[in-house]
């Protein structure tokens, strides 16, 4: 704000924040009809092995398309919903419409014959909650969807406490066949601690750090740094936002698991994804 900028600054109330505000009351506001609608849908995007090229897992994004205000981004919509009690709501059309794709991916045979894991994205509040997120998961089992099928996609910024309780229970996830996997690694300012406490499968390497990777050296450092240390942990490493085929040889070299990016393909509806992994494979 103005006042915390100091009082020998004259900050105005652009139109652009103007704009802001009347945005965000907009999306709120439509928020609540468009879960009454149930105007969200869901796209994959595939996860490529890098040395044996084989898929081993969809991430699954949400997508909101309102008819008055449009296509509208989850990084604009889902922080909204998180901070006003709508996400809940959000998370529960969104799994419903992902138990719907899995069985279509599984009546279509590309489950069977390319075993991949669906990773979706919980919220910060379901991971504070184990009361909640036991009650999602259940919702998620009481689908047909079976734990081995899923991975569970979490942030730094949700690791709020090392409360043993919350690594007991995530353990007990990964008992009946969950995987856990750390979204954004190394935006989120915390601890590095969490790496040997919570039982994680994977950590994906955050877009930011795969973005210059081709023009600076202390960049590369980074990146194989945190592939050692991640391998040494026996943690698999994806690295998200890969846009090109440089990029692409460039980890691939470096030793990096998986990649995940428009490099390989953008996020897709379900019936666009089975096409696409079944040409994948007949390549
Ligand atoms: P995320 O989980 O880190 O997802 C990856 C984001 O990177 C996606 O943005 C994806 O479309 C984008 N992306 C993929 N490849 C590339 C690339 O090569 N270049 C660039 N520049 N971007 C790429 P998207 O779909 O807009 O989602 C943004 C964020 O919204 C997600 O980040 C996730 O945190 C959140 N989100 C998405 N779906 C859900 C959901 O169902 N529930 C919750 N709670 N959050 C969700
Ligand atoms: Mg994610
Ligand atoms: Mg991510
Ligand atoms: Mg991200």
């Amino acid at each position: 704000s103005a006042k915390k900028q100091g009082k020998n600054r004259y900050v105005r109330f652009t139109n652009d924040d103007s704009q802001k505000v009347t945005d965000f009351y907009n999306i709120l506001q439509k928020l609540t009809t468009g879960i009454e609608n149930k105007e969200f849908n869901m796209v994959y995007q595939p996860i490529v092995n890098c040395k044996s090229g084989e898929i081993t897992t969809v991430e699954a994004l949400i997508r909101w398309n309102n008819k008055d205000i449009g296509q509208i981004t989850p990084d604009r919509f889902i922080p909204i919903a998180e901070s006003h009690g709508k996400i809940a709501d959000i998370q529960y059309c969104m799994i419903e419409q992902v138990s719907r794709d899995i069985a279509l991916f599984s009546e279509l045979g590309v489950l069977a014959s390319h075993s991949f894991r669906v990773a979706i994205n919980l919220s910060a509040s379901q991971i504070v909650d184990i009361v909640h997120l036991s009650e999602f998961l259940a919702y998620i089992t009481d689908k047909g969807i079976l734990p081995s099928q899923i991975s569970l996609e979490i942030t730094e910024s949700m690791i709020v406490s090392d409360e043993q309780h919350i690594i007991d229970y995530l353990a007990s996830l990964i008992d009946q066949g969950f995987q856990i996997n750390m979204d954004d690694f190394g935006t989120g300012y915390s601890s590095l601690s969490y790496l040997t406490k919570i039982p994680l499968s994977a950590i994906k390497l955050d877009k930011s750090f795969i973005e210059p990777i081709l023009k600076k050296t202390e960049q590369r450092a980074l990146v194989d740094g945190v592939l050692r240390l991640a391998h040494s942990l026996n943690l698999t490493v994806v690295a998200e936002g890969v846009e090109n085929d440089l990029q692409r040889e460039t980890l691939s070299k470096m030793g990096c698991d998986c990649i995940q990016g428009f490099a390989v393909a953008k996020p897709m509806p379900p019936k666009k994804l089975v096409k696409w992994i079944t040409h994948y494979y007949e390549q």
